[in-house]
């Protein structure tokens, strides 16, 4: 039997340039009452296109309808839960975007005078005052563009700092559950990258750690809560014996969701670090952007920070361009201006309290998923979970079904997959991430599909293994799909 809880709609569709027939167009201007001027005599012949190859020319209700009907074949967190984890898919509220649409913020241009932007400055302050606060450190930079972007940002301050005192070192150490942009970013700023072991509670093994920081030890890149979901309950102690040595400690913040308003980094231990702003402090994401990565500081790194930093001097903001030690730009202008309104809009909206509460509300249904599934699903690391819950395949695969089988399965019930086959430290992992905006009836109907899935393993795996089959496509071939991708729809013969 396909069951099926939820669908959405779905319609054929052609490509906007098999609909186009010449002559048609979305406007129609009245007659000139003035004399018309040849482009070419005005702007100079090379300046002037005499036709756009291949320019789809279709009426505007043909435009608007085709692009509402591709937009019903994606899924979207305003059309249900999405637990992809370590993405902290929540729901944006609306007055986020009303904030951002304000018309001095969104047509703010940045080449403006400062004395013109003085108002977009103070946001700006606002903004690195607030997420100072709730990360415990000193300053805050707004300009990196993701959280990839903050880490080398950060990696770099590090780098930066290490050498003004005569210098840089050689490795920067990453635990074994680590995002994969942790050793991509040391790579980049010039460090060698060592592996440090996890524990069998999914935490650093201290022991391990130990023995592998010495003087050439630059930094120790941990994510806090990681990504198995566990709190680093042993940070204080894993900052110290890299501060013992010399070295720093660059927490990877994109998990902040499990920690706003309830601990503070900078508390325990931590010298640098990014926050997803995109994520936590709720701005659309998922699409490829933008973001914003805004790094958090101790007073000790920030004369290397990214110029141009803010000032203010009798009440007037300026941007301050002298500043000797900075390791320079690390983007034009100053950031993703946008992202950093909805930031400022969300922590202002919920205010301290508002900001725990979601916060707790976060951890309490990752915790709700994990008793949910736990009789269904291998539960490789037994701590209670933060913000999100990581289960492995380990039960299924003896009858062929892997966590990729699941999820496509789990496409059928009306929801977005949940991570798929990460943090690599747990094999076969089921990555899930509720978030703090679903409601106890949204999450209800996610562990029923679930428990649902792992029955059907049990009476009929073959048939998971075929799903899904309320989609457009079903099964397709991922490498080919991602290097040759075919985007026009073929109906099925
Ligand atoms: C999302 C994420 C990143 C990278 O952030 P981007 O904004 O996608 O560059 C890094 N680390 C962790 C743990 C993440 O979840």
């Amino acid at each position: 039997m396909v069951k099926k809880v939820r669908s959405h709609i779905s319609q054929n569709e052609q490509l906007l340039f098999e609909m186009s027939s010449p002559g048609k167009k979305g406007y129609q201007l009245p007659d000139l009452d003035v004399p018309a001027i040849d482009p070419a005599a005005a702007l100079g012949g090379s300046a002037v296109r005499s036709e756009i190859a291949g320019f789809p020319e279709v009426s505007e209700v043909e435009v608007i309808r085709h692009f509402t009907r591709l937009s019903t074949w994606n899924y979207a967190i305003d059309l249900g839960m999405y637990p992809l984890g370590s993405c902290t898919m929540k729901y944006n509220p609306r007055v986020n975007e009303q904030v951002a649409r304000t018309e001095g913020l969104a047509w703010a241009h940045p080449y403006q005078p400062e004395s013109l932007a003085q108002g977009m400055m103070e946001v700006i302050a606002a903004l690195e005052c607030a997420l100072a606060e709730i990360t415990g450190m000193d300053a805050v930079t707004l300009q990196p563009a993701a959280g990839a972007h903050g880490e080398m940002t950060g990696i770099l301050l590090i780098r930066a700092a290490l050498e003004k005192q005569g210098n840089p070192r050689k490795k920067v150490l990453c635990p074994d559950s680590a995002h994969g942009t942790n050793p991509a970013t040391a790579q980049m700023v010039g460090y060698d990258v060592v592996n440090i072991k996890s524990n069998d509670l999914g935490m650093v093994d201290v022991a391990e750690l130990v023995k592998a920081v010495d003087g050439d030890t630059a930094a120790l890149m941990v994510t806090n809560p990681n990504t198995v979901g566990v709190f680093e309950e042993h940070i204080v102690q894993v900052a110290e014996v890299l501060h013992s040595k010399g070295g720093m400690v660059y927490m990877d913040g994109a998990n902040m969701n499990a920690l706003v308003g309830v601990a503070r980094p900078g508390d325990f231990g931590v010298d640098v670090m990014h926050l997803n702003l995109h994520k936590t402090f709720s701005t659309p994401h998922g699409g490829g952007g933008p973001g914003a990565g805004a790094v958090a500081m101790k007073a000790h790194l920030e004369p290397f920070a990214p110029t141009p930093r803010l000032k203010f001097d009798n009440g007037v903001y300026s941007w301050d361009y002298n500043r000797p030690d900075t390791i320079g730009r690390v983007r034009a202008f100053y950031g993703n201006f946008g992202v950093l309104v909805r930031a400022l809009a969300y922590i202002m909206a919920h205010g301290g309290p508002g900001l725990r509460n979601a916060t707790m509300d976060a951890i309490l249904n990752a915790n709700y998923i994990r008793k949910g599934l736990e009789a269904f699903f291998d539960l490789p690391y037994q701590s209670p979970c933060m913000h999100e819950v990581v289960f492995s395949d380990d039960r299924q695969t003896n009858k062929g079904v892997k966590t990729g089988d699941i999820a496509k399965r789990l496409i059928d019930y009306g929801f977005h997959p949940y991570t798929v086959s990460f943090p690599l430290i747990v094999h076969g992992a089921l990555m899930i991430e509720p978030t703090e905006t679903e409601s106890k009836a949204e999450i209800d109907l996610f562990i029923d599909a679930m428990q649902s899935i792992a029955r059907e393993i049990d009476e009929d795996p073959q048939m998971v293994l075929k799903a899904p089959y309320t989609t457009r496509t079903s099964r397709v071939d991922e490498t080919t799909a991602a290097r040759k991708p075919i985007v026009r729809w073929k109906p099925a013969s």
